[in-house]
């Protein structure tokens, strides 16, 4: 018999014991503070000068408190790593399933990383650490080096469309995986959650890991509420060694 694929969704909870809280979920912190939206949203970003400096400001602080991978995204790492296929499908910006070792052609994220920048002029990318280097020393606003035009983070913000090559490259996983886990994710914004509509209808085994329920628990063949750090790394490890 061959090895399953195993396709993960993860989601803001995968992030939280590393120290990042929900940020852009449906009850996440911008939501919740229009203010802060703002800083994420396109339109704003890209009219507002003063919404810039504190987006760069918010991303210099928050980078100060350097995230590290918590047991969840070792537990991804060493999956992969024992040779079962693993693709890993992101609603996080973080980076920390690479930075835990998942190889970066293995991770989809739908919704870009705050670990490199991109110029909305040229599209010229650096990374994150340079233009926050150059906010640290003075540059409230550091424009593209290239061109001049504006420099946000490779993310998606609020009122940008996904990247339709990473989002189709998604659904191809997604139909051609074995089992589908979600991790950390209320599973309520698309169209990250219709993949696991689609990783069932396509006869995955759908597994949800999630403190709370989901709107796919019922076709899930698996459902698990305990925390994520001790869940994920048990449930993987069964996987891994089902041969
Ligand atoms: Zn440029």
């Amino acid at each position: 018999m061959s090895r399953p694929l195993v396709a993960i969704l993860s989601g803001a909870g995968i992030s939280t014991d590393s120290g990042i809280p929900d940020y852009r979920g449906p009850n996440g912190l911008w939501r919740k503070d229009p203010e802060a939206e703002k800083l994420v949203t396109y339109e704003y970003y890209m009219s507002d000068p003063d919404i810039r400096r504190r987006s760069w400001r918010m991303r210099r602080d928050t980078d100060r408190l350097a995230p590290e991978p918590n047991a969840a995204h070792r537990a991804v790492a060493e999956l992969e790593r024992s040779g079962v296929p693993v693709r890993v499908i992101t609603q996080n910006v973080d980076g920390l399933h690479q930075l835990a070792g998942v190889p970066a052609r293995k991770v989809l994220e739908l919704h870009g990383t705050a670990r490199a920048v991109v110029c909305t002029g040229c599209g010229a990318r650096g990374p994150m650490e340079d233009a926050l280097a150059r906010v640290e020393a003075g540059e409230d606003d550091p424009p593209c080096r290239t061109c001049g035009g504006i420099l946000k983070s490779a993310t998606v913000m609020f009122g940008q469309r996904l990247d339709p090559e990473v989002l189709g490259n998604a659904v191809a996983v997604t139909k051609a995986c074995t089992v589908f886990i979600a991790v950390g994710t209320s599973l309520q914004v698309q169209p990250a959650a219709g993949l696991a509509g689609v990783a069932a209808d396509h006869g995955a085994r759908l597994i949800i890991v999630n403190a709370e329920p989901t709107p796919y628990d019922d076709l899930a063949a698996e459902v698990i509420r305990t925390p994520i750090s001790t869940a994920l790394p048990a449930l993987l490890h069964r996987l891994s060694t089902m041969g």
